[in-house]
C-alpha cells in the first residue's frame, strides 16, 4: 500500500509495528505535497525540511520507548493557528509577513503528542467564506471532478478549504480546521472527508487568529470518523490561557466510535427540510436515517422552530465580533504597514487596512461596525443575541426527546469557481445547516455518505449535546459503516 493511503489509525499501527518509519511516512507525504500543491494550492506555506527533522526526532522518541499518541503522524495545519517561527497569514495580506513568536495551544498539544507538521493550509481570509476564494493567496482546487465536466474548477468549500483538500488528496493524514459557522463541516462535505466541530470550549482558542470569538472552535479533519476522534483527543482540553475553554475531562473519543447506536433516539428536524432542496440531498438524508434505524436507533421527528432565523442571526453576530477582533490590525502592532511620507496616524490606519484587507473582510467589518453602532445596536445586535438564545433553547428542548440530530451537511455538492460569486447572500446560504450548531455551541460532525449525479461527494451532519461528542462519534461511525464510502478524488497522491 502507498503510505499516503493509510488511515491515521492504520499509520499509527504500522509505525508501532515498525512496518514503516516516521521519516518514510513523512517523506511520502512531503513528496505528495510537492507533486500536488502546485495544482491544488492547498498550502500557503510548506515546511518540508522542518517536517523531515520532526519525523527523525519522532523516530528517535519511538526507539526510546517514548512514543506519544500521534507519534510520527504528518498533518496539515490551517494557517489560522499561530505556529512559532513559521509564518501565519490567516489568508490575509495584512498578516503576510507575520511570524508568530508563540504557538497556539492546539498545535502545541499536537506536537506534544508527536505529530509532524507539513505546512500551513490555505483558507478564506480570516476564515470568512465558503469557497476558499477570499484567500489573498488564491483559491484551492477541490481534488474531486465532475463526471461531465472534469475541467470545471470546483471549490473545496471554506473557510478551511486547504485543510480539507490536503486530506482528501492524500497530502496529509489529517488536518486542523476552525469552524465559526461551518468552516470544518462544509469543506469536509465538499471534499468527501470527515470533520468535527466540537463543543464550544472543548479546544482552546489561544493562538488561533480570532474571527468571531463566541463562535470559533478548532477541530480536526481526517478520512475516517475514528481518525477524527484520535486527533480531537490530542487537540482538546482545558487551557488556562483561554478563559472560554472548558474544564471538562477529555474522554477516549476513539473508543466511542465502537459504541452501538441501538436504542438511541435520532432527531430529524422538520425545519431543515428546505423548499427547493435537491432531491439527491433529500434521498441521502433519508438513506442515512434508514441505516440508523437498521442499526437499532429510533428515528424521531422534532422541531427546531427558530431555525429560519439562524442565518440572519449568524450574519449579524459573526461580523459584529469580527469588526471588533479585527480592529487590532492597525499597521502598528502586527503585519503590514502602509504609510505615506507625511501621513498622520489616521492615514496610517486607513491606508494599511484598505490595502491589507480583501473585499469580503471589509464587507464584514462594515456590517459589524454598523450593527454595533449607536442607534442600531438594539435593533440588530441585541435582537440577534436574543434570537441566538432562542435557537439554543430549541436544542435544549430537543435533547429531552433525542440523543443526536442528523441533517444534511450542505445544501449542495461542491460548486465551481464563479458559481455563487455574484451574490454574497447566495454564498452565505451554504451555511444553512451548519450555523445553528455554532450559535448553540454544540458539537457537529460531517461525513461523506454518498455521491451526486456528477460523482461528487455529499455529506450528512450529526449534531449532539454539549460535551457529548462521544454520542456524535458513535452515530457518525454507524453511518460510516453503513455508507461504506470508498470513492476517491481524481487528484490524489499515487493516482
Ligand atoms: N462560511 C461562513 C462564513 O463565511 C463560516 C465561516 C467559518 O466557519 N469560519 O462566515
Amino acid at each position: 500500500m502507498h503510505p499516503t493511503d493509510f488511515t491515521l489509525a492504520g499509520a499509527l499501527a504500522a509505525l508501532n509495528e515498525g512496518a514503516i518509519s516516521a521519516e518514510e511516512l513523512t517523506r511520502a507525504h512531503v513528496a505528495a505535497v510537492e507533486a500536488l500543491n502546485p495544482k491544488l494550492n492547498a498550502f500557503i506555506t510548506t515546511t518540508s525540511e522542518k517536517a523531515l527533522d520532526a519525523a527523525r526526532a519522532s523516530d528517535a522518541r519511538r526507539a526510546r520507548g517514548d512514543a506519544g499518541p500521534l507519534e510520527g503522524i504528518p498533518l496539515a495545519i490551517k494557517d489560522l493557528f499561530c505556529t512559532e517561527g513559521v509564518r501565519t497569514t490567516a489568508g490575509s495580506k495584512i498578516l503576510g509577513n507575520f511570524i508568530p513568536p508563540y504557538e497556539s495551544t492546539v498545535t502545541a498539544q499536537l506536537k506534544r503528542d508527536g505529530a509532524v507538521f507539513l505546512g500551513k493550509a490555505n483558507l478564506d481570509e480570516f476564515a470568512m467564506g465558503s469557497s476558499n476564494l477570499t484567500s489573498a493567496y488564491r483559491g484551492v482546487l477541490n481534488p474531486w471532478q465532475r463526471k461531465d465536466d472534469p475541467a470545471a474548477r470546483l471549490v473545496p468549500g471554506g473557510s478551511s478549504g486547504g485543510s480539507a483538500a490536503a486530506v482528501a488528496a492524500r497530502m496529509a493524514l489529517g488536518a486542523t480546521g476552525t469552524d465559526t459557522g461551518g468552516s470544518i463541516r462544509q469543506p469536509a462535505a465538499f471534499c468527501g472527508i470527515t470533520g468535527i466541530k466540537p463543543t464550544y470550549g472543548r479546544c482552546s482558542r489561544f493562538g488561533i487568529v480570532a474571527f468571531a470569538s463566541s463562535l470559533d472552535q478548532a477541530g480536526p479533519f481526517a478520512r475516517t470518523v475514528e481518525d477524527c476522534a484520535i486527533l480531537l483527543r490530542s487537540m482538546a482540553g482545558h487551557d488556562p490561557k483561554d478563559s472560554t475553554s472548558a474544564a471538562q475531562p477529555v474522554p477516549d473519543f476513539a473508543a466511542a466510535c465502537a459504541r452501538s447506536v441501538k436504542g438511541m433516539r435520532i432527531g430529524v428536524p422538520r425545519e431543515y427540510r428546505l423548499d427547493g432542496m435537491p432531491a439527491e440531498i433529500e434521498k441521502l438524508w433519508r438513506q442515512g436515517l434508514d441505516w440508523l434505524r437498521d442499526a437499532g436507533a429510533e428515528i424521531v421527528d422534532i422541531s427546531l422552530p427558530h431555525t429560519k432565523y439562524a442565518l440572519p442571526t449568524y450574519y449579524i453576530v459573526a461580523p459584529a465580533e469580527a469588526s471588533s477582533n479585527l480592529a487590532r490590525y492597525d499597521g502598528v502592532r502586527f503585519g503590514l504597514r502602509v504609510a505615506e511620507k507625511d501621513s498622520d496616524l489616521r492615514d496610517l490606519y486607513e491606508s494599511t487596512r484598505a490595502e491589507g484587507f480583501g473585499a469580503e473582510v471589509r464587507r464584514r467589518i462594515m456590517i459589524g461596525t454598523y450593527v454595533l453602532s449607536a442607534g442600531y445596536y438594539d435593533a440588530y445586535y441585541l435582537k440577534a443575541q436574543k434570537i441566538r438564545a432562542l435557537i439554543a433553547s430549541d436544542f435544549d428542548a430537543a435533547w429531552g426527546k433525542v440523543d443526536a440530530i442528523v441533517t444534511p451537511a450542505t445544501p449542495s455538492a461542491a460548486f465551481a469557481e464563479g458559481e455563487n460569486a455574484d451574490d454574497p447572500v447566495k454564498m452565505y446560504l451554504n451555511d444553512v445547516f451548519t450555523v445553528t450548531a455554532n450559535l448553540a455551541g454544540l458539537p457537529g460532525l460531517a461525513l461523506p455518505t454518498g455521491l451526486d449525479h456528477q460523482g461528487l461527494p455529499l455529506g450528512l451532519q450529526v449534531i449532539g449535546r454539549a460535551f457529548d461528542e462521544e454520542t456524535v462519534f458513535a452515530v457518525g461511525a454507524a453511518l460510516e459503516r453503513a455508507a461504506d464510502f470508498k470513492a476517491v478524488p481524481a487528484m490524489r497522491a499515487g493516482a
